[in-house]
């Protein structure tokens, strides 16, 4: 700000003395009678031009010295000599590398005859007057107490918006703590104007509930599967101690059931493998071109028996075409879908499965009138280990892990997975999938 006001000063005054200079060379040309100048008006000239700042010698045609300030105003001389000398000393605080200069000026008459020439003496490369030094002092002293007053403004609210940082931040530190140990309920209860202070405490608090549900998950999960282990193994120990005993004879009809409760823990065992499985290949894909509608058609007819079982009718409506995508993992997540629908289907109901090229993207619709899931279970349904209904979803088989592995392979392709549903309707899953090549 200084330098700057100290810039624009300084042209204002070069401005101003080109403009007093031509104004006296002027005064002088009209000021000449009978080839000189009246003493009166010379010492006027003098008097007006120490207060500028200027040492002035006034020369006729011939170069004589009319009048000269050091010359002929001795008693000004020395007045002049002590003012110029005592504004300089004030100067210089603005001006180190300041010169006593001499400029000379031609004055000429109306028909351009040489009348004489001017020496202005001064200061260079600028000099202040009485007025001129007040005003810059002025100035200096408000440019101060500005810089006073922002400093002080500036500590203050640095220290109100560090206040305002630190406090949220050393709540999120402690809250980070008690997460770490393994304490999930505790929220943090803040609401700060700064955004990126309050999206940091949503997430810490998101961190903490998603945390607080993966351990119920978890705890779950293991509760889930030792039930479904003993659940079979204490069928198949009750069935081979009776046939050891000799109260059953191994008849045909027994062997079927003890093979249908091994067949139970090992669809179990696999789909926990299968878990471990997408979370240690999370981002491998064997991409290949095969035909999508084939695929699909293999997969329904595969799965036939348990839709002929209840009596459901599979329909379909799949566009010819091929695909760019991971063969085996696509397989799986229409596989998942499809028995999920049939899982999820009561007798006597329908599933429709639609696949399409729309634009760009490929679409895959698995639609079902099934028990439909409720809107507060449907934000949940693709998570980990979660499912809706424990007992029901105990009878008909699944621990709650089809729906994550089919997103993490929606995921993996770059894709989307949506799905409609109402209870008591249906559910419509829908994948939206784009070729990787
Ligand atoms: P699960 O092995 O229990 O089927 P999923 O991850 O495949 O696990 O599905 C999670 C939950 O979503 C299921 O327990 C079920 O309640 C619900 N669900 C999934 N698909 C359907 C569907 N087609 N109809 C109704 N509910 C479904």
């Amino acid at each position: 700000m200084n330098l700057l006001f100290k810039e624009k000063f300084h042209e204002y005054v070069n401005n101003n003395e080109t403009k007093e200079i031509s104004n006296m060379i002027e005064s002088i040309r009209a000021q000449y009678k009978d080839e000189t100048w009246s003493s009166e008006y010379l010492e006027n000239l003098g008097i007006n031009s120490i207060y500028k700042g200027w040492i002035i010698e006034l020369y006729d045609k011939n170069n004589n010295l009319v009048w000269g300030t050091l010359q002929h105003g001795i008693l000004l001389s020395n007045k002049a000599i002590h003012y110029v000398n005592h504004n300089m000393e004030n100067i210089k605080q603005f001006n180190e590398n300041s010169k006593y200069n001499i400029k000379t000026y031609n004055i000429k008459d109306d028909n351009g005859n040489s009348i004489g020439k001017l020496e202005i003496g001064s200061y260079d490369p600028y000099y202040y007057d009485e007025d001129e030094l007040n005003f810059l002092e002025e100035v200096n002293k408000i440019i101060l107490l500005i810089i006073i007053v922002i400093v002080i403004l500036s500590f203050i609210l640095s220290l109100i918006i560090s206040r305002n940082i630190s406090k949220p931040i050393k709540k999120v530190s402690n809250i980070s703590k008690s997460i770490a140990n393994g304490e999930y309920d505790k929220n943090i209860e803040y609401e700060s104007s700064i955004k990126e202070i309050d999206e940091l405490v949503k997430s810490i608090n998101y961190l903490s509930d998603k945390l607080g549900e993966q351990e119920i998950l978890r705890k779950r999960l293991t509760t889930d599967i030792s039930h479904e282990l003993r659940t079979p193994l204490t069928c198949i120990k009750l069935h081979i101690d009776a046939l050891i005993d000799g109260v059953w004879k191994p008849s045909q009809e027994r062997l079927t059931s003890i093979n249908e409760e091994v067949t139970r823990i090992t669809n179990l065992v696999e789909e926990l493998k299968n878990l471990a499985k997408y979370d240690s290949e999370k981002s491998k894909l064997n991409l290949s071109t095969f035909n999508l509608k084939n695929l699909i058609l293999n997969i329904v007819f595969n799965n036939e028996r348990k839709a002929f079982e209840k009596n459901i009718d599979i329909k379909f409506d799949v566009e010819d075409f091929d695909v760019y995508l991971d063969k085996e993992k696509i397989t799986q997540l229409i596989l998942n879908l499809l028995s999920n629908a049939i899982r999820y289907t009561e007798n006597n109901g329908y599933i429709y499965i639609k696949a399409y090229r729309d634009k760009n993207s490929i679409k895959i619709h698995v639609k079902d009138n099934g028990i439909g899931i409720s809107k507060d279970n449907l934000k949940h349904i693709f998570e980990r280990f979660y499912r809706v209904d424990d007992s029901r979803s105990r009878d008909t088989g699944g621990i709650g892990v089809g729906l994550t592995i089919s997103k993490s392979i929606v995921d993996l392709h770059k894709g989307k997975i949506y799905v409609k549903s109402e209870e008591g309707i249906g559910s419509e899953f829908i994948i939206e999938l784009h070729n990787l090549n």
